[in-house]
C-alpha cells in the first residue's frame, strides 16, 4: 500500500523505524524487515545506525529503487552548508547517492533563523535531485506555519508522535490542509512503554485488547490498521522477528467505525516524547560523526 506524496513520489505506508536499534543488531533487524516485505526503512543520524542500514540494503538483493530510504538531519548539523554537508554524510554512511526523503528532525524554536537555513539546503538538495522528496519532523503548528511563510517547498511528510493514547489532531489538521503526510513516530505506542513515565502502555489497553480480540488480531496489528485507515504512514520498529512480522501482516484487516471511534476516544492528550517548543542545541546537540 502506497500513499502519493504532494511531488508525485510514492512512498510505502507502513514502513520499518530502526530508533533505539543498537548499530550492530540494526544490519540483522533491517534484514528480516526486507524479508517480510518492508521496503520504506527510517532512521536518522543522530540514530547511529545509518550505516548498517545501508549494509542490510546492499546485502539484501533487493533493487535499489525498491527501497524508500528515509533519514533525518539531526539539529546540530542546521544551517544552509552545514545541512548540505549533513547529506553528505547521511549519504555516504547509507551507502547510496539519492535519499528518498529527508527530513529536518526537529525544529530549533530558539533559533528558527536555523532551521529555515537547514531547510532551504533540503529545498536544494530536492531541486538537484540528491534526494526525491523533503519533510520536516515533530513541527508543531507555529513551526509549519512559519516555515510555509519563509521558505519555497511544501514538507511532503511531517513524522510526529501519533499512538491511540497521543493524536495531535491540530497539527494533522493542518499537516492535511497543506497536503502534507502524517506519519506517525511512535504508532503502536512504543514510547508509552519504553519511557518509564508511568502511563500504562497501549499494548496493555483493555479497549485495544478488546478490538483485539474481536477482530482475531494482535493489540499492534490494531494500532497499525487505525493509522492506515486514517491515511497515516506509521513506522512500526522491532528486533523481534515475529514482531517484524506480525506489524506487517495488516494490510487485509478492516476496522469498522465503532472500533475507529472507540480508538479515536482513547485520547489522552499527553505526549510521550519531549515537548518539541523546549528543544535547544544547548540540551539536545549532539555531534554527528563524518562518514
Ligand atoms: P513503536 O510504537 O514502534 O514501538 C516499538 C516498541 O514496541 C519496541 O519496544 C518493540 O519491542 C515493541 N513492539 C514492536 N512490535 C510489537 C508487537 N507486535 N507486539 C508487542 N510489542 C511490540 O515505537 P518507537 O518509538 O520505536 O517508534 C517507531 C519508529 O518511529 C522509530 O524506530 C523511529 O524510526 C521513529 N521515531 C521517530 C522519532 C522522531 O522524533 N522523529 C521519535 C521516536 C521514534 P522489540 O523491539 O523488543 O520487539
Amino acid at each position: 500500500m502506497e500513499l502519493q506524496l504532494n511531488n508525485g513520489v510514492a512512498m510505502p505506508a507502513l514502513g520499518f523505524g530502526v530508533y533505539q536499534i543498537p548499530p550492530e543488531d540494526t544490519a540483522a533487524a533491517v534484514a528480516e524487515a526486507l524479508r517480510v516485505g518492508y521496503r520504506l526503512i527510517d532512521t536518522a543520524a543522530v540514530y547511529g545506525n545509518e550505516r548498517a542500514v545501508g549494509e542490510a540494503i546492499r546485502d539484501s538483493g533487493i533493487p535499489r529503487d525498491e527501497i524508500f530510504i528515509e533519514t533525518k538531519v539531526w539539529i546540530s548539523d542546521y544551517g544552509y552548508e552545514e545541512t548540505l554537508h549533513a547529506f553528505d554524510k547521511s549519504a555516504a554512511k547509507l551507502g547510496v547517492d539519492t535519499i528518498d526523503l529527508l527530513l529536518l528532525h526537529q525544529a530549533l524554536p530558539g533559533d528558527f533563523e536555523k532551521t529555515l537555513a537547514a531547510y532551504r539546503a533540503l529545498e536544494k538538495l530536492l531541486a538537484s535531485g540528491r534526494v526525491r522528496a523533503i519533510g520536516v519532523s515533530n513541527f508543531m503548528v507555529n513551526h509549519l506555519q512559519t516555515l510555509r511563510r519563509n521558505t519555497n517547498v511544501t514538507p511532503a511528510v511531517n513524522q510526529i508522535e501519533v499512538h491511540p493514547f497521543f493524536h495531535q489532531r491540530q497539527v494533522r489538521d493542518l499537516n492535511a490542509a497543506l497536503g502534507i503526510v502524517t506519519q506517525a513516530w511512535s504508532p503502536i505506542g512504543g514510547i508509552t512503554d519504553y519511557s518509564g513515565n508511568g502511563t500504562t502502555s497501549t499494548f496493555e489497553a483493555e479497549t485495544i485488547r478488546h478490538i483485539a480480540d474481536e477482530v482475531g488480531r494482535t493489540p499492534a496489528q490494531v494500532m497499525l490498521a487505525w493509522h492506515l485507515q486514517q491515511g497515516r504512514a506509521a513506522i512500526p520498529k522491532s528486533v523481534t522477528p515475529e514482531r517484524i512480522a506480525e506489524n506487517f501482516q495488516i494490510f487485509d484487516m478492516q476496522l469498522t467505525s465503532v472500533q475507529i471511534a472507540a480508538l479515536d476516544d482513547l485520547e489522552t492528550g499527553q505526549r510521550g516524547g519531549p515537548e518539541p517548543e523546549d528543544l535547544t542545541l544547548e540540551t539536545a546537540g549532539k555531534d554527528i560523526p563524518e562518514a
